[in-house]
């Protein structure tokens, strides 16, 4: 148990839940954390199968008891619009139904939000830049289909709180626009066009196959050091927005050691792409 003095706390604030009522105080508390840096560099996909997959071809699944409960939930509010009666006073048992939904709703987003936790930490603890595709923050209403809806919600939860610990750990973080990072070629860039459902990328051009997902997690990691690159350029400037309310590319910057950063972008470029990233030391 951490003890805060009463000059820490800013606001006070109660708030009702399904389930009983509850105290929030808000701290004013600057956390810090030591990272290990190793040079790690992640590019992530999000995925309706998995949860995404990582540019090394790692992936982190949804987990089992979230879809359980997801179910759920889902049974539980189809009996609840069978119970509505239209026009009329809904009866005892449609108040009982509707407070049995709004607790497993409060069950699914609290599950929802320690995953987002535990799967973002893991994510920065064991990397030194983590980039990420932005996502429409306006689209996330418009999107009919429960699934992509169920999973963008949670994507961008998620990647809320990789920008939090990132800013803790000081590492660097950085949202890129979605275009072409499933169509690319991660090896030779061809423009390799796919159905949704074609789940493998195999490029006519230099025979590559990959995992579709895989291939754009590569490709995602590429735009990021390609800006990271024009940020130690000075080409970009450093965004303070919310790079996936922004819907555009955002970079947040916490480690500013521009020698630490640039060491970052070198080691991929020895692998590919020498002549695409422009380097540091030419500015
Ligand atoms: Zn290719």
């Amino acid at each position: 148990m951490v003890y805060y003095s009463s000059q820490q706390i800013r606001r006070v604030r109660v708030v009702k839940r399904a389930d009983g009522y509850y105290c929030q105080f808000l701290i004013n508390y600057d956390r810090e954390e030591k990272h290990e840096f190793t040079g790690s560099v992640v590019g992530i996909d999000l995925g309706l199968k998995e949860f995404y997959t990582d540019s090394n071809g790692n992936t982190v699944e949804n987990p089992r008891f979230l879809r359980k409960s997801e179910k759920r939930l889902k049974k539980a509010q189809r009996r609840l619009s069978k119970r509505h009666q239209k026009g009329q006073k809904q009866s005892s048992n449609y108040h009982k139904q509707r407070q049995k939904v709004a607790k497993l709703h409060l069950k699914v987003s609290r599950q929802r939000k320690d995953r987002a936790i535990k799967d973002a930490l893991a994510l920065v603890q064991s990397n030194d830049l983590v980039v990420y595709e932005a996502l429409k923050v306006s689209n996330l209403v418009k999107n009919h289909k429960l699934a992509k809806s169920i999973s963008d919600a949670s994507w961008y939860q998620f990647t809320q709180w990789v920008n939090y610990f990132a800013k803790i750990h000081k590492i660097t973080c950085i949202a890129v626009p979605p275009q072409f990072t499933t169509i690319d070629c991660s090896v030779c860039g061809a423009k390799v066009y796919k159905a949704l459902s074609t789940r493998t990328h195999q490029c006519p051009h230099c025979q590559t196959v990959l995992d579709r997902d895989w291939n754009a997690a590569i490709n995602i990691l590429k735009k990021g050091l390609k800006y990271l690159g024009e940020y130690l350029n000075g080409t970009v400037g450093q965004t303070e927005t919310d790079p996936n309310d922004w819907g555009e590319s955002g970079l947040w910057v916490f480690n500013r050691d521009v020698e630490d950063l640039s060491r970052l972008v070198e080691p991929v470029i020895s692998r590919s792409d020498s002549g695409r990233i422009p380097r540091h030391s030419e500015a």
